[in-house]
């Protein structure tokens, strides 16, 4: 998806970057007349741009219920109650287009989750998530990142599976060289890598001028659900359901709503950015 809109963008900046005028110049200067200037056409229609498209993951669900607070709350039930929140909040947005993951309390496996971001094209991908820690006194919310070292491997084997490739990124790998093909994923994924590295820290920024954090509130781990090498993807961890204050604002429906609608006022920019990237 992205590698398509980098190709696309820099063909169109080298045709908007047309010779004419330069030309024009160039010819005037040296006194060679030009042809009548021709009435100006009228502009191309330009196609409306498509909303932007969030995927919000409850994680856990079903026969797994994640995290269990002291008072017997469930991070499955939890993680569910804010993505609903989310995108409640965010329906009012015409921009915007929000999917989640599971709408219900089923089991979802990981990859599962991700493939459906692929499918819904989406442009942000957010795993909800609550922690759990044997410090109780651990609290607050923070995001990761998926932590990665960039490999050439990656790129290369990924460039022989052509469907996939397709599926991916939206490019015909198969009418590409393999080595041309290579340096496109390897280019997408590292934008992808940015951009999550980003979102996280616009999320948590915002966040957290409303929300206490965790220290070191942004964080990166090799979680499986962040593992699409197209989709900047972001998992926050709302709180510690083994901390006691925490657990009574992810318990309660309010103070569960308010801290949804403050993570909703910070993801639906950083969606809308990544659309028009
Ligand atoms: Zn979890």
């Amino acid at each position: 998806m992205y590698s398509r809109r980098i190709v696309l963008t820099s063909l169109l900046g080298l045709l908007g970057g047309t010779a004419l005028p330069g030309g024009a110049y160039a010819a005037r200067r040296k006194g060679i007349p030009l042809p009548e200037a021709k009435p100006p056409r009228p502009a191309p229609k330009v196609p409306p741009r498509p909303p932007a498209v969030l995927v919000l993951d409850p994680g856990h669900g079903g026969r797994d219920p994640g995290a269990i607070g002291g008072r017997g709350t469930l991070e499955k039930d939890v993680t569910l109650s804010i993505c609903q929140t989310i995108r409640q909040v965010l329906s009012k947005h015409k921009d915007l287009r929000v999917f989640l993951t599971r709408e219900r309390d089923t089991y979802i496996p990981l990859a599962s989750r991700v493939a459906f971001a692929h499918d819904k094209g989406a442009d942000l991908f957010i795993s909800i998530h609550a922690d759990a820690a044997p410090n109780r006194r651990a609290r607050g919310l923070s995001a990761y990142s998926r932590a990665e070292k960039a490999s050439d491997d990656f790129a290369r084997a990924l460039a022989d599976r052509e469907n996939q490739v397709d599926a991916i990124y939206g490019f015909d790998a198969s009418a590409t060289d393999r080595q041309t093909a290579a340096i496109l994923i390897d280019l997408a994924r590292r934008h992808s890598h940015n951009a999550s590295l980003n979102a996280k820290r616009r999320i948590i920024t915002g966040v957290g001028r409303s929300v206490p954090l965790l220290d070191n509130p942004m964080r990166s781990a090799n979680f499986a659900v962040l593992r699409s090498p197209a989709i900047p993807s972001v998992l926050i961890e709302t709180g510690f359901l083994t901390n006691p204050q925490d657990e009574k604002v992810l318990r309660s429906p309010r103070a569960r709503a308010e801290l949804a609608r403050f993570l909703a006022g910070e993801i639906a920019p950083v969606t809308l950015d990544l659309r028009d990237a």
